[in-house]
This record gives structure tokens, C-alpha cells and sequence, in this order.
């Protein structure tokens, strides 16, 4: 079955409708850092106001563990939200209690309120179904349907995501729905060819498994970030104190061969930039992947970005391709030294002429960051996990709830 997209619902006026985002963003203090995905998810909140819903935006910020944590709380969330929709957004102190009753009954035709952090209570993620289905019953109660948008939180089996699109009419949002297609442009689709694949990022055990699925599919795949350097080692080279999945090793080994068995041409760096220890401040340089521990760092150095060579290579495949998706920084490039590589790489994804995705929050927030604009990719993917999950061919609940099976 497909999809169960909005159109589904019927006439939407006047009905109260929840709508599960994820507004997850990076917070310093009180202030958001990037609002990307709070501005990925107007499409759908505007769609919906026009139409006459009352809308009640429920979200989940940060691991608050099942506590009432004020440096988790949505408020600033709800603020940012009115700004940039340019109508007054109410918050709820609360998710299911008083404050919330109370803001969700004064609603008008239009109106949008935040309810309070959905993880300030534990039933929403816990293990035990029973938990989650008292959760999903307390929030079902708010509304006449349900719209999934929180394309972040769809590989999770929790309250919001799983059970609670099972109490009421429910159907996807234009964000997940989007995010949807340009995934499966990726997997089930012919993407157009050469397909590249580039990996970096520091989550090195998440990424083993979207190797494994992709090599298949993949013309190329280009591995930088920390989890270069488990493959380094597993090629025997020494890497000092750079980042290692020690369990990882095995597998690093068996993709290095089966990469050769298909011709898929997996392409390691050349160079890397080595830095005696974590900081902007760090004494840093270029050193040939043979020679990480040659640097005046020895066995101590880091390898915190990929170096000048590797860049330059690295931005002439992605520029060569038809079809690019990219996960995870190739460096720090939250530390300017060490930001060479990631902005290469995203430079080039702004050249491609053909289709461009960003998959995973930091990598969304590096591009972000280091002053590209999302309209120079083809799609920012909101859902780091969740994309990841789906390129691995794993089905997620969140897509599973509202009707989607897998091809
Ligand atoms: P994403 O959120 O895009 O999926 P990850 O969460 O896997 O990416 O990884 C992002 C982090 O990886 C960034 O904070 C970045 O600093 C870090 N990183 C990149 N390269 C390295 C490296 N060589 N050593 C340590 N950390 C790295
Ligand atoms: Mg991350």
C-alpha cells in the first residue's frame, strides 16, 4: 500500500488536527543554532492553517529522559515557529496535562499551538507497548486526526510515531512525503548514473550497514570523517589517535573486498590533515596516509580532516556525478583548520548537475554553516537516522503507520 498522504483526510476546516514534527534543533542556551528543520516543516503547517485546521504541533527536543528538563523545553521553539510562519503560535506549558487542555480548546480556525517536549515523559519512547498506547490515548484525545511530519523521529517506535497515528485518521506531511520520494529515487528508483555515495561523520558503527546495502547499487562510494580511519587501519596503515571503531574492522575488511568483487569503486583518501591533539589551536598538517604517525605528533596524532589532495579528488567525482547522496562531514569542520574538506565536498554537491541530497543533521548543519544555501542542493534531508535506516533497507515505523510498504 502506498502512502497515506493528506489528501486522505477530507476537508480539514474547523477540525483539530495534531501534527507530529520534529523540531529538534540545536539549541545554545536558549538560542536555536540552525532552525532547519523548524523551516522544513511550514509546508505543511502553512497547508494546513490555509485550510482552517486547528493545528497542535507536538515534538520531541533533545534526550530530556522522560523529565521535565527547562533546557529541553519547546518554548523558544514556539516563538521561532511564529516568527517565521508570521502568526501568533500559542505554547503549551505542558503535553497532555491542564495547559495543554486549555490551549488546545482555545484554538480558533488557523491556529497553531506547541505542545510541551513529548520526551518529558518516558511512555513516549518506552519499551513496554502498553506505556506507549496510554501516551498516544492522552494525546489522541486532543485531536479529530493525525498528520506524521517528523520525517527525524520515523525510525522510531515510539508513542507519537507508532501508536498514534493508529487512533485517529492519520496520513503523512508534505515533508515526509517529500523526503520519501527523493529516498526512493535512491534505492528502489534507477538513479541516473554515475551514483556516488559520500560517508564521513563520526557515527562510524551506524554506517557500516549502509555500505553493506548500497555497494550494490552504488557506482561509487567515497568514505571520509572519522570512519576513514577504521578503514585506513583495517588496510593496515597506523593512525595514531584518529577516531576507531575497533569493532568495525571486520567489516571495513569484507567492504574493501566485496567493493573489489563488484568494480565499485570505493575510494579512500590519499591525505589527511593530522593535528597533535582536539582544538582549533592545534598544531596541524597534511601528511600522506602512510605517514599519520611521521608528523612531529607521532603516535599521538589525529586525523581530523581529509587532506588538500583527497579534497580536490573527492569534488571532481561528486561534480562528475548524475547522483549524489552525501552523509556525514568529511572533517571537524566545526574547527575552521579542519572545514577544507567539508566545504570541498559540499561545493562540489552545489555543481552537480543532477540529482544532490544531504542526509544527517550535522551534515546538514556543516553545509549550514559554512554558508551554502539549501537551495543550492536538490533536498536537505531532515532525518539523519531515519535516512539511513531507510537507505539500509530497513522499514521504518513511522512510514509503516501511515500505510507505506516497501517495494
Ligand atoms: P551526521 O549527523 O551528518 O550523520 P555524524 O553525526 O555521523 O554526521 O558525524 C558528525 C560529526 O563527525 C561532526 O561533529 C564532526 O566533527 C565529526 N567528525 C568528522 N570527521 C571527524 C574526524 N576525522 N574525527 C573525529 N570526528 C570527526
Ligand atoms: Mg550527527
Amino acid at each position: 500500500m502506498a502512502l497515506r498522504t493528506l489528501e486522505s483526510l477530507g476537508e480539514l476546516s474547523g477540525k483539530k488536527v495534531i501534527v507530529r514534527c520534529d523540531l529538534n534543533v540545536p539549541l545554545d542556551g536558549g538560542t536555536i543554532t540552525d532552525d532547519g528543520r523548524i523551516r522544513a516543516s511550514l509546508g505543511t503547517l502553512r497547508e494546513l492553517t490555509a485550510a482552517g485546521a486547528r493545528v497542535i504541533v507536538i515534538s520531541h527536543l533533545g534526550r530530556p529522559g522522560g523529565e521535565e528538563k527547562p533546557e529541553f523545553s519547546l518554548a523558544p521553539v514556539a516563538t521561532r515557529l511564529g516568527e517565521l510562519l508570521d502568526a501568533p503560535v500559542a505554547f503549551a506549558a505542558d503535553t497532555v496535562g491542564h495547559d495543554a487542555e486549555r490551549a488546545v480548546d482555545a484554538l480558533e480556525d488557523g491556529q497553531v499551538v506547541v505542545l510541551e517536549n513529548l520526551r518529558f515523559h518516558g511512555r513516549e519512547t518506552s519499551k513496554d507497548a502498553s506505556e506507549r498506547e496510554e501516551f498516544a490515548t492522552r494525546l489522541a484525545r486532543f485531536g479529530d486526526a493525525v498528520v506524521e511530519d517528523g520525517f527525524g523521529a520515523a525510525h522510531r517506535k515510539h508513542a507519537s510515531v507508532w501508536e498514534l497515528p493508529k487512533l485517529l485518521p492519520s496520513a503523512a506531511g508534505r515533508l515526509v512525503q517529500a523526503e520519501l520520494e527523493v529516498l526512493e529515487r535512491l534505492t528502489t528508483g534507477e538513479p541516473q548514473r554515475p551514483y556516488t555515495v559520500v560517508l564521513g561523520g563520526s557515527k562510524v558503527s551506524d554506517k557500516l550497514g549502509v555500505i553493506d546495502a548500497l555497494l550494490p547499487r552504488v557506482d561509487r562510494l567515497l568514505i571520509g570523517g572519522g570512519m576513514l580511519f577504521t578503514f585506513l587501519k583495517a588496510q593496515g596503515h597506523a593512525i595514531g589517535k584518529s577516531l576507531l571503531d575497533q569493532d568495525g574492522l571486520d567489516a571495513a575488511r569484507g567492504y574493501l573486498r566485496q567493493a573489489e568483487e563488484r568494480g565499485v569503486d570505493l575510494v579512500l583518501p590519499t591525505d589527511v590533515v593530522v593535528a597533535d591533539r582536539f582544538g582549533a589551536d592545534a598544531a596541524h598538517q597534511v601528511a600522506p596516509i602512510d605517514a599519520i604517525e611521521a608528523t612531529p605528533a607521532g603516535a599521538d596524532g589525529i586525523g581530523l580532516d581529509i587532506g588538500p589532495d583527497t579534497a580536490a579528488r573527492f569534488a571532481d567525482l561528486v561534480r562528475g556525478s548524475a547522483t549524489v547522496f552525501w552523509n556525514g562531514p568529511m572533517g571537524v569542520f566545526e574547527l575552521e583548520p579542519f572545514a577544507a574538506g567539508t566545504r570541498a565536498v559540499a561545493q562540489a554537491l552545489t555543481e552537480v548537475d543532477g540529482l544532490s541530497v544531504v542526509g544527517g543533521g550535522d551534515s546538514a548543519a556543516a553545509v549550514r554553516q559554512l554558508g551554502f544555501s539549501d537551495d543550492r542542493f536538490g533536498h536537505i534531508s531532515t532525518g539523519g537516522g531515519a535516512s539511513l535506516e531507510f537507505l539500509e533497507g530497513k522499514a521504518l515505523p513511522g512510514l509503516e503507520a501511515l500505510g507505506w510498504e516497501q517495494a
